[in-house]
């Protein structure tokens, strides 16, 4: 029999516990046991866990958050943080370690994985869909419906005073939040780093083609949707700029942390049970030091040392925004 240690680290994202009952669900199977640390690598460090079994599950599917909390860990940057994880897990006797979180947690896995032999699996959980080796990330999809949401209720507003709007949306350094939500609420207009090559020349470009699209009155409003940190100035700023050269009214609306909550939507759900059931499974086949993930609807492993993300996603983002025919120039 074996005995899993299991943490979410890193942003939390909806869906975690849903991946959480399913490891839980799917190791209570096969008779292994699981021990949830809490707040991520700090668990693992303070020895502070609770033993995880299916009435501790129970109902967590549809909650947002994660019932084992999650939080950054700096120790785990230097030596001595790795050093008391390992002895944790060995003073437990756990053979086994599940880590849901982004592909920063994973490098504290590879941290791990140089002074302990057991078994480690990584789980992709968190909004910014920055992982390689897996199409979404748990809470990506949920995270794209909340923003969906707040771009519609400003559309109303922005409809109803003909103003610009810029909605920034989180994402870290990468553009698929922004993207998929500008697509979705049918937004006119969409900031990402992928998609620039030369910022002075995209921010002229995109203040001819708004005021093209005001003189032309082609819509009532403009709503233009902004990855986080894809500019070197801020969403306020740029409203200010476009504000200056169309003369029309405009505001930024940063959406913020509301992307991080609320119960996640029927694809994270789906999406975390399968990698929660083939995190175990991977266990039981001996694995170590790769990522579960799926790409094509296919279950896939990709190893930790290649989860970060890529320049290949430029690629990716900028294929799909063509395919739509959408505002690239
Ligand atoms: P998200 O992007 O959703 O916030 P993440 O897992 O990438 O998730 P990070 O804050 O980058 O979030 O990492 C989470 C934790 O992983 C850190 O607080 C730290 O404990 C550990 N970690 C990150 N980078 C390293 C590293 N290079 N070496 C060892 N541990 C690391």
């Amino acid at each position: 029999s074996k005995k899993i240690a299991l943490i979410t680290s890193g942003g939390d994202a909806p869906g975690m516990n849903a991946a959480i009952r399913a490891v839980t669900l799917q190791a209570e199977k096969y008779q292994y046991q699981v021990l949830g640390f809490i707040g991520g690598y700090n668990g693992l460090i303070d020895n502070h866990f609770i033993t995880l079994d299916c009435h501790k599950v129970d109902d967590i599917i549809r909650k947002g958050g994660t019932i084992l909390k999650s939080a950054r860990c700096p120790e785990m940057l230097d030596n001595s943080g790795p050093k008391r994880v390992v002895e944790t897990l060995e003073s437990n006797n756990i053979d086994s370690l599940i880590v849901i979180g982004g592909d920063g947690s994973f490098k504290g896995c590879l941290a791990i994985s140089e002074l302990w032999q057991g078994n480690i699996i990584g789980i992709p959980g968190t909004i910014d869909n920055d992982i390689n080796g897996t199409d979404q990330t748990i809470g990506f999809w949920t995270a794209v419906e909340t923003a969906l949401d707040s771009i519609d209720k400003i559309r109303d507003t922005a409809n109803a005073f003909e103003r610009i709007f810029i909605v920034e949306v989180m994402g870290r350094n990468c553009g698929f939040l922004a993207v998929e939500s500008a697509i979705g609420s049918g937004a006119e207009h969409i900031v990402c780093k992928e998609i620039i090559e030369d910022e002075v020349q995209f921010i002229d470009n995109l203040l001819v083609n708004i005021n093209k699209a005001i003189r032309n009155h082609r819509t009532d409003s403009y709503i233009i949707v902004m990855a986080e940190n894809s500019l070197s100035f801020s969403a306020h700023e740029l409203s200010k700029k476009i504000e200056r050269y169309t003369g029309v009214d405009s505001k930024a609306a940063i959406l913020g942390y509301i992307q991080r909550g609320g119960s996640p939507v029927a694809p994270d759900r789906v999406l975390a049970t399968q990698l929660g059931v083939a995190a175990v499974e991977a266990i039981k086949a001996n694995k170590s030091n790769i990522m579960v993930g799926m790409l094509n609807n296919t279950a896939t492993e990709t190893a930790f040392s290649a989860t970060s993300y890529s320049n290949t996603y430029n690629q990716k983002i900028i294929r799909r925004l063509n395919q739509l025919n959408f505002n690239l120039d």
